[in-house]
């Protein structure tokens, strides 16, 4: 665990009051915690002072009086985010907007599919407005009941649905956004085809808020699936596994809208989380996979699920199974997934990772990694899942429950270098969908080519040129980096 304090903040609260108004700053440090600590708890910052606009134009006034004030700005949507790069890292010159109150549906337009949203909606709250209509927002993330829709962009968050509708990046049509100068780029666009020249919006989504803070979003939406199948499977290994998948998609006409893997342990996991949870299949299958088909329309989504299944049961890839009957089985499967990841967090302080490698090295990348680990930490647990449409694993390393946090942090410390090193071998992404904060800065630096090293730095120079803006998060710049501030 981390902390980080600030001291000597009270003439830049009371200058930041006077200048925006009391209802928009907090100072308080009771009411700042919340905001100032990561959502895993491993680290506790501080802030000058959160402030909380209401309007794209509060936005830009706040972020000309952090200028004028020499501030440096965090941007924050729900506080989410698995790699720090929502809370301060020099609490002493660092301000937090919090866009939690910028929060209002601005239009839904069914006869367009799309619809834009204040950057600080809950992304249930656009998935809740939009549904009442018939529509969906397929984004779909653990996360989800907390995370704005402006964080999701600021990531270009992934989950659950990306193998059937893609990452938040394939859902945005346009965005507006308050750059460093204070000036709105204004492109809340619903056009689904638009090249005229360089797409703009493309530099905001997943730049982690170092480039700009997102005040709205115009989003896909699509006619909501009003027939959902949801399976689970046992099958021989995480092979039969990717095997099975690049069946699915061949035979279920890329209706497949969700395709996990998770081992046996998952199932245990879930269970020391929610004791109560119903377990419809047996515990001890070498791998599960969580499927789900889902279509609105004509087609017969309940008779291809059957079909499918009893094809490849018949022939041996998948051993045992079971099909949700209603809505209500359906979430109970889901919930093994959830508690999966709850029952991890019980166990304490773990290492987390979000990988991708390509589909056909999978099965091969989680063996050689896990070997690794067990080979140099005989002690720790290595626990894979993932969506592995994506060819998205979370290697996960979890410390023996009686672990002192010294103890924790070295091994958590080796187990991200042996994973990292995997990960290389196999041409793989240290980051598949969380992002890099500043957690995974120095490893993401260290694997950059020198030409992207250098349009990194032109671009962070030529949009933000005072580095005020999430400054040391993605990449680390000196102040001999910096441009000549205009
Ligand atoms: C239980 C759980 C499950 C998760 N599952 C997934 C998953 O399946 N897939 C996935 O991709 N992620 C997942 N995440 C990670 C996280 O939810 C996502 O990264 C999410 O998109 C973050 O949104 P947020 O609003 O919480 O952003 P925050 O955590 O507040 O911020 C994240 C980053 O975006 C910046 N930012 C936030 N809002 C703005 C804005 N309006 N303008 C500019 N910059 C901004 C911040 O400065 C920070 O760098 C999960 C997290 C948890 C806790």
């Amino acid at each position: 665990m981390t902390e980080l304090s600030n001291r000597n903040n009270n003439g830049l609260g009371s200058s930041l009051r006077n200048l925006l108004g009391a209802d928009m700053v907090i100072t308080d440090h009771a009411e700042k915690a919340g905001f100032c600590r990561d959502w895993m708890g491993d680290v506790t910052s501080d802030a000058v002072a959160v402030l909380r606009p209401r309007s794209t134009a509060e936005v830009s006034k706040v972020v000309m009086t952090c200028r004028n004030l020499g501030l440096s700005i965090i941007p924050q949507g729900g506080n989410t985010g698995l790699v720090l790069g929502g809370i301060p890292d020099h609490p002493s010159n660092q301000v937090i907007i919090s866009l939690g109150r910028m929060n209002r549906i601005r239009s839904i337009d069914i006869n367009d599919f799309s619809a834009v949203v204040d950057a600080g909606c809950v992304l249930t709250t656009v998935k809740d407005a939009v549904a009442e209509q018939g529509m969906i927002f397929p984004l779909a993330l653990g996360a989800q009941g907390s995370c704005q829709i402006g964080g999701n962009v600021s990531t270009n968050a992934g989950g659950l649905n990306v193998l059937r509708y893609g990452m938040t990046r394939d859902l945005v049509l346009g965005l507006e956004v308050v750059l460093p100068d204070g000036n709105i780029l204004e492109g809340l666009s619903s056009l689904r085809k638009d090249n005229r020249g360089i797409d703009l919006k493309q530099l905001f989504i997943g730049a982690e808020g170092t480039l700009g803070i997102v005040t709205g979003v115009s989003i896909k939406l699509m006619p909501a699936p009003d027939q959902i199948e949801t399976a689970l499977l046992g099958v021989g290994s995480l092979e039969s596994a990717v095997a099975l998948y690049r069946r699915a998609r061949r035979d279920c006409c890329d209706l497949m809208s969700a395709f996990e893997f998770m081992p046996p342990m998952a199932l245990s996991l879930a269970k020391e989380a929610m004791p109560d949870l119903d377990m419809p299949i047996a515990m001890d299958h070498p791998a599960y996979v969580l499927m789900e088909i889902s279509a609105s329309g004509l087609v017969n989504i309940g008779d291809l699920m059957q079909r499918f299944l009893t094809n490849v049961m018949e022939e041996g890839h998948v051993i045992d199974g079971v099909i949700a009957s209603s809505s209500t089985q359906a979430s109970n499967l889901w919930k093994i997934r959830e508690g999966m990841v709850e029952g991890q967090a019980l166990r304490g302080r773990h290492m987390r990772t979000d990988i991708s490698v390509p589909l056909s090295r999978l099965s091969d990348f989680v063996a050689v990694a896990e070997e690794a680990v067990r080979a140099k930490l005989p002690e720790c647990v290595a626990i894979s899942y993932g969506h592995v449409g994506d060819g998205n694993v979370h290697l996960n390393v979890l410390p023996p429950t009686d672990a002192s946090e010294a103890d924790r942090t070295k091994q958590i410390d080796c187990a991200k270098k042996i994973i990292n090193e995997v990960v290389d071998m196999f041409q793989g992404s240290i980051s598949a969908e969380h992002g890099i904060g500043r957690l995974k800065r120095d490893d993401f630096e260290l694997r950059l080519q020198d030409p992207q090293r250098s349009l990194l730095h032109a671009l962070k120079n030529a949009i933000d040129p005072r580095h005020m803006f999430n400054p040391n998060s993605q990449i680390s710049m000196s102040e001999r980096d910096a441009a000549n501030p205009v």
